[in-house]
Order: C-alpha cells, then sequence, then structure tokens
C-alpha cells in the first residue's frame, strides 16, 4: 500500500476531520491513481466527477481539468489578492454546511476553517464573537438563549464553522439551520 503524506492546505487545515476527505480505494480521474484518499465534499461544476484526489486539489489540476471550484466564488469575503482567490477557490477543498458555503476574510486574507467539531473551542471565544452572535441571531430570528442552546448541545440541529484570521487574533463564526 502506498502511504503518502496528505498535502497541506493553509485554509483548510484537516479536511478529514471536517470529513471532505475519505479514505477511499478508487482512482483518481485527473491523475489515475489510487492515492487512498478521495474528497467528498461540495464543489462547483457543469459535469458531475467523483473520486477527485487530494493531491489534484493541491496542484490545481482537478479544477483545471473540469473547469470547476471547491469553494462557490460568488459567496466568498472579498480580498484584493487574485491569487488567494484562486487558491481557495480552486486548490482549497470545500466544506459541508446546510446552506451553500461563505468563506470569511480578514486582514484582506481568508480566514483559516477550524471546523465546528468542539464546542468547548467556542463557549471561551464566545466574546470575541458578539459580532457574528448578533448577526446569525439576527438572520435566524432566535432569541440569545436559543443560539446558546443549539450551540452548545449534542446533535444541534444548528450548524456553525469557526475560522481564524491568519493575520490577527480574531475568529469568525457562521451558523445555520439543517
Ligand atoms: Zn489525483
Ligand atoms: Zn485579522
Amino acid at each position: 500500500m502506498n502511504i503518502k503524506q496528505l498535502p497541506s492546505f493553509k485554509y483548510h487545515p484537516d479536511p478529514i476531520a471536517s470529513g471532505v476527505f475519505v479514505k477511499s480505494d478508487s482512482v483518481c480521474p485527473v491523475c489515475n491513481q489510487n492515492n487512498g484518499y478521495k474528497y467528498v465534499g461540495p464543489f462547483y461544476a457543469f459535469t458531475e466527477v467523483e473520486n477527485i484526489c487530494p493531491w489534484c486539489i493541491k496542484n490545481g489540476k482537478a479544477a483545471e481539468k473540469y473547469d470547476l471550484t471547491f469553494v462557490d466564488e460568488d459567496e466568498i469575503d472579498s480580498v484584493a489578492d487574485e491569487q488567494a482567490i484562486e487558491e481557495l477557490t480552486k486548490m482549497t477543498p470545500g466544506y459541508f454546511f446546510p446552506q451553500g458555503d461563505t468563506w470569511p476574510a480578514h486582514c484582506d486574507d481568508f480566514c483559516i476553517l477550524l471546523g465546528g467539531a468542539k464546542v468547548v473551542e467556542i463557549e471561551d471565544k464566545l466574546s470575541l464573537l458578539t459580532k457574528d452572535l448578533e448577526f446569525i441571531k439576527e438572520r435566524l430570528e432566535i432569541t440569545d438563549d436559543m443560539l446558546l442552546k443549539d450551540l452548545t448541545k449534542d446533535n444541534s440541529p444548528l450548524w456553525w464553522i469557526l475560522f481564524k484570521c491568519k493575520g490577527c487574533d480574531s475568529y469568525k463564526l457562521i451558523a445555520d439551520y439543517e
């Protein structure tokens, strides 16, 4: 068995934890190899493509071959650097979310996706997230109590994803009901 170190993605450090890379025996349609993993996350393309491997995301060949993006270009925050946009949309695995996928930016670069697996992670950051929490409450039309309850309970219907700025200590939170 050919065990390779998974490529690293600066905006999405742990695609296995976020569930978009899974172990696989299938052959990647781009490099025609079985690399042990395939991408099962969202993508935006004109054709259905399956079994893309992490390496063909990283080197941009999957995006090039199928003219696709893994993150929706129309939904992301804006940054000035065209290369950063290219890297995020075409060379970074997307993530699962109920209503499309935005990608927050701060300090003129895209934030790092930390994921939504650990509630504890967010509890001590709530004071840093006031603006985002206000925005979420308003958009979902829910109260403080409802939001906190749904953020902290197990198997909550509320999905949330925490991002961190690469340039400063800011966090960004997005949340939506499934
Ligand atoms: Zn491949
Ligand atoms: Zn920042």
